[in-house]
């Protein structure tokens, strides 16, 4: 299939394109698009073809359920059975934006769109191309991110290209995902409102509106007795090519160590990278050297490390060693990927 490829400005949307993009998903076709989180691959919620198409250009497990993404409030009550008080304060307050809530499902939500599960997850987000495509569509928008399964979820429209030229009708680039994480998600429809995954959105914050909230016991495990209940957390995500591990300790020890350790696989003749911090970069002796950004800001952090990911592949990086981020606020967002990107694999000097 030939894949459109259209320039546009988050600022200054293109009416005509977006009225295009909009007949595409309506036939049953796909549009990547821009949100503040990462970049998504959208289509008719409502139409089971459209989720099969995603499935199948994403090459995704089909029992890995897709969220679907609204533009208003009044869409809501549509696609679920019940609308939980929660749900309403915690739509005031974070609703548009980088917040996912799953309810049980009406009848108008194909299994297809769900993964069989008779829950769904429902976002809106704010960025304006995205709720003017979701408009322009029907209302009602499932969209997984815009990679191939397993890779690193794109926040750059050249990381969307590589994955998905061919596979979707039209790619929408706008530039760079401002938050660069996926959404948090949180259940609401077990009584406790409960962490899926954690996101921008962090567990402070939704404690604010909420009062108390739990956090899935398999969030960041390794492996868990129980399975995870947002089902693509079982599965092994954002993943480079090479084998990444995690070094957690102070600076003054985990330096010396990555640059022991790099320089013993550099013997080995092999390609190795630095997942550094403006801090410690110019500590770091020889290979693929990558600075995420400053540790006191975190958001730059989260918007840029899923680009590093990519970038270590782009050179055929085989052996990285990544910081830690800490757990905290923002930093459990950004640790919960690098840990899955890397397999749980962590060492921890005391
Ligand atoms: P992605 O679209 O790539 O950001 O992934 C969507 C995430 O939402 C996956 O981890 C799904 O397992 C999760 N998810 C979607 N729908 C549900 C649902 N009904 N219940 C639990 N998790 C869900
Ligand atoms: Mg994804």
């Amino acid at each position: 299939m030939e894949t459109e490829l259209v320039r546009m400005d988050r600022e200054q949307a293109d009416p005509q394109a977006l009225e295009r993009a909009g007949r595409i998903i309506r036939s049953g076709g796909l549009v990547v698009f821009p949100t503040e989180t990462v970049y998504g691959l959208g289509g008719d919620a409502l139409n089971p073809d459209s989720s099969r198409k995603i499935y199948a250009a994403k090459g995704r497990p089909s029992d890995n359920p897709l969220i679907v993404h609204i533009a208003d409030m009044g869409d809501l009550p549509r696609i679920v059975k019940r609308i939980p008080q929660e749900a309403y304060l915690l739509a005031k307050r974070y609703w548009p934006g980088p917040l996912t809530m799953i309810f049980e499902k009406a009848d108008s939500v194909p299994p297809q769109t769900t993964g069989g599960l008779d829950t769904v997850a429902v976002r809106m987000p704010s960025d304006p191309i995205a709720r003017a495509l979701i408009a322009a569509s029907g209302g009602y928008i499932a969209a997984p991110s815009a990679n191939r399964s397993g890779r690193p979820s794109p926040t750059l429209a050249r990381y969307v290209v590589e994955d998905m030229d061919g596979r979707v009708d039209m790619i929408i680039d706008a530039g760079q995902a401002l938050i660069g994480l996926e959404s948090t998600i949180v259940d609401l429809t077990e009584g406790k409102p409960v962490i899926l995954r954690p996101g921008y959105i962090t567990e402070e914050m939704l404690r604010e509106v909420l009062g108390s909230v739990e956090v899935d016991g398999a969030v960041n495990g390794a492996d868990s007795s129980q399975p995870p209940r947002a089902p693509g957390m079982k599965y092994r995500h954002y993943a480079p090519k090479g084998r990444l591990f995690i070094v957690e300790g102070q600076a003054d020890r985990a330096v010396p160590y990555i640059n022991d350790y790099l320089a013993r696989e550099r013997a080995e003749g092999k390609k190795t990278g630095v997942i550094a911090t403006d801090e410690t970069a110019g500590r770091y002796r020889a290979g693929s050297i990558k600075s995420v950004g400053r540790r006191s800001d975190p958001e730059q952090i989260a918007r840029e490390i899923f680009r590093i990911l990519r970038e270590f592949d782009d050179e055929g990086t085989e052996v990285i060693c990544a910081e830690g981020f800490g757990e905290s606020g923002l930093g459990a967002a950004i640790m919960n990927r690098l840990l899955r990107a890397a397999g749980h694999q962590v060492i921890r000097l005391s």
